[in-house]
């Protein structure tokens, strides 16, 4: 018996002295000394009682040891189940008594106000702060360094991972060895990384693309990190010049855009940029090829599948879409409705099929039933469509789709749009209550820095090339979009927000 993600992504660098994580403090973690530490926490971890198929929650700070807690999970057979760091007790308590996690790890700063959550939940609680030390890293230095691997087959859950609770409440989503194995070799393959890539990495590691897209590649790869607690714009500045890859949330890309200190040279050794977890700009796309000389690399997963589209690395990387369905993922574009494959070209559901799909919402069998469906398709809950070169473009969520006076409305093809106009930094266009048509559409702007929006100006250019049904009742202008810790837009708090407009 073995291991297979254990085996594939850690054990294989067993003994070796080159360096997995470079730290912004200077110093460097080996492969061999992760591995060991990886051990010890895996020794203390059973220790307190967490075997094979057990959940260990962690909210913890980024750290080295943050992430050989990860490991060590995979190594002694333990479900993984990383929290955002954001969450407050309250919200904490429902992932905790939900998984019935038998450990909770939280910073020792939290541990006053978790001991309750932990207590009601019949979970343990131990620290990590963010320096690396604490209570489970007491219990796990006066372990040994050597650790037999769990016996797991590749069908056995190795994570929960919560979605990000962008459309509604967040939903466990049961990620078997398989799952993130298959996505890592693919992934690491398309994008070539090899053992000589450094990623710069400054994304959290409790969401799928930190976590799993990042750190997976280059583990299995056998490449390094620059490991950043945060993003941090001088710090990225003053990083890049040792870094070959990076991978980041469009923001990341935004604001280095605006900075006069982000410029060709600083990158032109660069390998490769890749972006993903929300929709990159266009305009974006195209400012970072006209400052650096590259193109962005946009690619497309989510919790529940890890990746399913990117963009191809040595052919066209085109702006506004995300790629092509990965080697061995099945994508097909259907009728909401029916559940009908749609011809080419059409707007339809998004859903996928492969090795990568989740087991399926933990403890929601209604759910699970609701968006896997039993050939194995997965009804990802976005819109999108596939043009005849076979790219892939992600048009909105299922749930933000506006119905009004019985017409679809696609809110992106509106906000694209509004984009364009003179000042306008970014949009979101949402469906409120109308009394008449059942929803209509608003549009929620946000000026650049320093310009001012002339309202009437930007709805009429804006209805000039649109449909009278989808022309903006309303156009508001607001300070910021809200956005999760993810950088997404939350649609729902601005349909709450802007909810009684027209009621
Ligand atoms: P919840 O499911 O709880 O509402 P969420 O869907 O935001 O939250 P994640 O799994 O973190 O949680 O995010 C996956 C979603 O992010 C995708 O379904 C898609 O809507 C969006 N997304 C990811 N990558 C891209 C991309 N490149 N372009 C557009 N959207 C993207
Ligand atoms: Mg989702």
């Amino acid at each position: 018996m073995a291991n297979p993600l254990f085996d594939t992504l850690f054990g294989k660098h067993a003994g070796k002295s080159t360096p997995f994580l470079h730290l912004a403090d200077g110093s460097t973690v080996t492969h061999a000394a992760f591995l060991a530490q990886t051990a010890q926490f895996a020794h203390a971890l059973r220790g307190l009682g967490a075997g094979p198929g057990d959940r260990v929650a962690v909210q913890i700070e980024k750290s080295p040891e943050a992430l050989a807690i990860y490991a060590a999970c995979v190594q002694a057979g333990i479900v993984f189940l990383p929290l955002n760091t954001a969450y407050t007790a309250d919200e904490l308590a429902y992932f905790v008594d939900n998984s019935g996690a038998r450990i909770l790890v939280c910073d020792g700063a939290k541990r006053d106000a978790l001991a309750p959550v932990a207590k009601a939940a019949g979970a343990r609680l131990e620290t990590l702060d963010a320096d690396g030390s604490g209570s489970l890293r007491a219990l796990a230095d006066a372990e040994s360094d050597t650790f037999a691997t769990e016996d797991r087959s590749a069908d056995d859950l190795a994570a929960f991972l919560y979605t990000s609770g962008t459309t509604g409440r967040s939903k466990g989503a049961m990620l078997t060895q398989e799952n993130l194995l298959s996505n890592a070799e693919v992934l690491a393959d398309y994008w070539r990384f090899s053992d000589a890539d450094v990623l710069l990495h400054a994304l959290p590691i409790f969401h799928t693309h930190g976590l799993f897209v990042a750190t997976n590649i280059t583990l299995i790869a056998g490449g390094a990190m620059i490991f950043l607690p945060r993003f941090d714009q001088d710090q990225i500045i003053a990083e890049l010049p040792r870094a070959t890859t990076m991978m980041g949330v469009p923001t990341f890309y935004t604001r280095l855009l605006n900075d006069d200190r982000f410029t060709r040279d600083l990158v032109a050794h660069m390998r490769l940029f890749v972006s993903g977890s929300a929709p990159l700009l266009a305009e974006t796309h195209v400012q970072f090829e006209q400052r650096t000389g590259h193109r962005i690399l946009e690619r497309y997963g989510m919790t529940e599948t890890n990746m399913n589209t990117s963009n191809p690395y040595d052919g066209d990387r085109r702006a506004g879409t995300v790629g092509f369905p990965l080697p061995g993922v099945e994508l097909k574009i259907t009728d909401p409705a029916s559940g009908d494959t749609l011809p080419t070209g059409e707007i339809g559901q998004i859903e996928v099929r492969g090795p990568n799909v989740f087991k399926g919402y933990w403890q929601m069998p209604e759910k699970t039933r609701e968006e896997l469906r039993e050939d194995g398709f997965f009804i990802t809950g976005d819109l999108g469509r596939v043009d005849a070169d076979g790219y892939v473009h992600i048009v909105g969520r299922n749930k933000d789709l506006i119905i009004s006076g019985g017409y679809n409305i696609y809110p992106k093809e509106i906000e694209l749009l509004l984009d364009e106009q003179p000042g306008v930094l970014e949009s979101a266009v949402i469906g409120v209550p109308h009394p008449d048509f059942g929803e209509t559409v608003v549009g929620v702007l946000v000026a650049k820095p320093g310009a001012t929006l002339d309202i009437d100006a930007i709805g009429s250019a804006a209805g000039q090339s649109l449909a009278r049904f989808k022309h903006p009742r309303k156009l508001i202008v607001v300070d910021d979009l809200p956005r999760n810790t993810m950088g997404k837009v939350q649609k729902n708090l601005l349909r709450d927000r802007f909810g009684d407009l027209f009621t």
